[in-house]
């Protein structure tokens, strides 16, 4: 069985086990199923499941870093003119942007014509502090660090492909003296890439942990409450990911979008389980080179970059509470307070990075620009988890579209891979140790002693 498959029942497992605990413990145990200091809760749900769920999370954070360093530098050393990285920049910035905007206006526009939200007590104890986002200076300031071990040590994005590109840059300054050092950060992405592979193969372990935990937890008598709002919320997120963004991946990069998304089902299942589009780069990435064909000049760039300027899932969240949550509270919107809103989350998914839950601090930048009050968003905070999961999934899929469409425009997308059903699959043997291989590097260590 492929590894795709693996993943796609351990989901399916996890989903049903998470589910039976929960509904057991609220309809059957009363709630002491999963109290403080009951064995399944201390042992398996919070014990178990969160320490494999975590670790799992923690592998793929441990990538991010080194894998966009070092496939940036090696996408810039290899993109052959240098006047095109500010093309590719260029247009994925202005794509993430429409997509995004397209996102949010759909969302406003679906949840508006429904009317969401009227007629509803706007009645909640669940109160929500908002944090501030960066305001965009700051944003802009930040994207240059002024200490790049810093920036990677707290994993700032923007400043990191900001670093990478400069030391990319300058290696193609120096020229033909920095070869051995292009070959070594050459070798060290490969490396990386294998580490993927090998994190990879213990996903259906991590997937299923990860899914069972989150179901046990959720709070299915919120979601009553709140069916409106997460049935729209969810229709929009779909039709977006399945409509809207193929549509882009058909008109304007001419592919075939059933192809494009049966390979990035394993891409979704990461996205959806974690959380977070930052922790799903090393997935993704790995996806959109050797599964979709996007040569790793764009990839190395647009992958990263959209996992923290680009949120179509996360605005479609933001217009869609923005509609119910001014109905609950008979608050008249107009045409302005909408614009407002579509021009406010564009701007606030450019400063804040795919995380968990960042979508509900951009909410409250976006409500407190509109004057709503902020209360609201503590009514909607209860069935975030599951919408989170959602939304990220398709924060993702709008990454590699324009990662696709972007290579296609510049002649970066080698067709072949991308239509090619099996391009670029796990393969077990890929991550196996070889006897041979070990003696190889064995001998070559020796060797360097010796000269030594
Ligand atoms: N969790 C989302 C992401 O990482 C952001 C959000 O909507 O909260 O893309």
């Amino acid at each position: 069985m492929n590894l795709t498959a693996k993943v796609l029942i351990a989901m399916l497992l996890g989903i049903f086990v998470g589910l039976t605990i929960n509904v057991l413990n609220v309809e059957v145990f009363d709630n002491s199923l999963l109290a403080d200091g009951a064995v399944l809760n201390e042992y398996v749900v919070n014990g178990f499941f969160h320490i494999v769920g975590k670790m799992f999370v923690n592998a793929l954070k441990m990538l991010v870093v080194p894998l966009v360093l070092f496939s940036l530098i090696c996408g810039v050393c290899g993109i052959g003119d240098i006047k095109l990285l500010g093309r590719i920049g260029s247009k994925c910035f202005v794509l993430y942007l429409f997509t995004t905007a397209v996102a949010i206006a759909s969302a406003i526009g679906v949840a508006a014509t429904i009317g969401i939200g009227k007629g509803m007590n706007a009645t909640s104890d669940a109160q929500f502090t908002g944090k501030d986002a960066p305001p965009l200076s700051d944003v802009l300031i930040d994207i240059i660090p002024s200490n790049p071990i810093q920036a990677m040590a707290s994993g700032e994005m923007l400043s990191i492909i900001f670093f990478a590109i400069l030391v990319g840059i300058s290696i193609l300054m120096v020229g033909k003296k920095a070869r051995t050092l292009v070959e070594t950060i050459e070798l060290m992405n490969e490396v990386m890439m294998k580490m993927v592979g090998l994190i990879m193969s213990f996903a259906p372990y991590a997937v299923f942990c990860l899914l069972a935990k989150a179901m046990a937890n959720l709070g299915f008598d919120l979601f009553f409450n709140l069916v409106g709002y997460v049935f729209v919320l969810i229709g929009v997120l779909l039709f977006h990911m399945l409509v809207t963004l193929q549509a882009v991946l058909a008109f304007l990069g001419r592919l075939n979008p059933f192809v494009f998304l049966a390979k990035m089902r394993n891409v979704q299942v990461f996205a959806f389980s974690t959380s977070s589009s930052n922790a799903t780069i090393p997935v993704t990435l790995r996806t959109v080179t050797e599964r979709l064909g996007v040569n790793n000049s764009v990839a190395s760039f647009s992958v990263p970059f959209g996992a923290t300027i680009n949120m179509d899932g996360t605005a479609i969240m933001q217009g869609v509470a923005t509609v119910f949550i001014a109905n609950m509270y008979n608050v008249e919107l107009g045409m302005s307070g909408y614009l407002t809103v579509i021009l406010m989350s564009v701007l606030a998914s450019i400063g804040t990075a795919g995380v968990p839950g960042v979508g509900l601090i951009m909410l409250s930048m976006v409500f407190a620009q509109v004057g709503l009050p902020l209360e609201g968003i503590g009514l909607i905070l209860g069935v975030d988890r599951l919408l989170d999961m959602v939304r990220t999934a398709v924060n993702v899929t709008g990454d590699a579209v324009v990662s696709t469409v972007v290579a296609k425009s510049e002649g970066k997308l080698e067709e072949s891979v991308f239509n090619d059903s099996s391009a670029g699959m796990f393969d077990k043997k890929e991550t196996d140790l070889s006897l041979e291989n070990e003696k190889v590097i064995a001998e070559t260590v020796s060797s360097t002693d010796a000269r030594e």
